[in-house]
């Protein structure tokens, strides 16, 4: 691998994208970044202030999901639900359970 240079899709700027940024990226699957450190700084914190109009493409690091769910209904209130593991008694969601010891 050797260092690419990026044009970076927010600021048009191009950046260098060292050949030890790729291997520490595809290491980790993730996809190659699409904008330079300073404009992905700015998209990371604006994130946080809500939905503020920002389009474009999805941010490539996807939130943490169990290899193997189970899809299973509460018996309750018949919610979907998808588990990690199987059950082994009737689930019941969040919901029902803390209903069921309220009191
Ligand atoms: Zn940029
Ligand atoms: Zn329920």
């Amino acid at each position: 691998m050797q260092d690419a240079t990026i044009n970076c899709a927010a600021c048009g700027g191009s950046f260098l994208f060292t050949a030890s940024e790729q291997g520490y990226y595809a290491e980790r699957g993730f996809q190659f970044p699409k904008r330079c450190r300073p404009c992905r700084q700015t998209r990371r914190r604006s994130r946080h202030s809500g939905p503020s109009g920002i389009s474009g493409a999805l941010p490539t690091v996807r939130p943490y999901q169990p290899r193997e769910t189970h899809e299973a209904n509460c018996v309750d209130c018949g919610d979907d639900m998808r588990l990690p593991f199987r059950l082994q008694s009737p689930p019941r969601c969040p919901k029902c359970f803390l209903q069921e010891h309220a009191d």
